[in-house]
């Protein structure tokens, strides 16, 4: 079951990038696997996927505590100040980055721990009230803020693209954040280095990848519905 739908994802993904003059090998999965359990994770291990993405801080830490194998795991969801102690050391990526207050505390917590955290910044290109993330005119006065930062490095921008019916619908939204990325990339910040642009979801990821991402989040596709009871 699960094969089945990973390979359709992986074809997907392959036709995708194609379009957009990539191959498959430049954009990568990530398996979002919150709510499902550590089973689950070693299943898709099984088939091959090393990139795994948890929303929740204290459900990551117990998954990267109960997985054996060296997988890289993304931190996809909001993260509150307090809990960044809790997860620095731990992650491929936080792409969740979307306050002044979070970069310093990540900076704070990477110093004490002598480590460098990659990030992305999150951005809300749709403006939607009920997303996090900063506004795409924000992103420059953050780049300047990172490129003070010692042991932060960052390595592009993320968004969550809108609910919608028709995954064309969020094309424009995917393609602002490429723009934006260019436009950031010419900048020259210190420790910025905008080669990940993580959008795409299970419902829009093919729109994604033929504008530009690198990086495609995906939960029920790969793993059926989340239950949250
Ligand atoms: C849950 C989640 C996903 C995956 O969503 P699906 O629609 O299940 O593919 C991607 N990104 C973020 C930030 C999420 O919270």
């Amino acid at each position: 079951m699960m094969k089945e739908q990973l390979e359709s994802i992986q074809h997907t993904i392959k036709k995708a990038a194609e379009k957009s003059g990539r191959k498959e090998e430049d954009i990568t999965l990530i398996a979002v696997s919150k709510t499902y359990p550590a089973s689950a994770i070693q299943e898709a291990i099984a088939l091959g996927c090393k990139d795994f993405g948890e929303n929740k801080v204290q459900e990551l830490v117990q998954k990267i505590e109960s997985i054996e194998e060296p997988v890289n795991w993304h931190m996809i969801g909001h993260l509150q100040t307090n809990k960044v102690k809790y997860i620095i050391g731990k992650t491929a990526l936080v792409h969740s980055v979307d306050s002044l207050k979070l970069l310093k505390e990540i900076q704070k917590q990477s110093l004490k721990k002598d480590v460098i955290t990659s990030i992305l910044l999150e951005v809300n290109v749709a403006q939607e009230d009920s997303k996090s993330g900063i506004l795409l005119e924000e992103a420059m006065d953050y780049a300047s803020s990172i490129s003070k930062l010692s042991h932060v490095r960052c390595e592009g921008l993320m968004t969550v693209a809108p609910y919608v019916e028709n995954p064309e619908d969020n094309r424009l939204v995917f393609r602002q954040l490429y723009d934006l990325s260019v436009d950031m990339q010419k900048q020259k910040f210190d420790n910025i280095n905008m080669h990940v642009l993580s959008m795409g979801m299970s419902n829009d990821y093919w729109v994604a990848i033929e504008e530009g991402a690198t990086m495609v989040r995906i939960g029920t596709a790969l793993f059926g519905a989340r239950n949250y009871t």
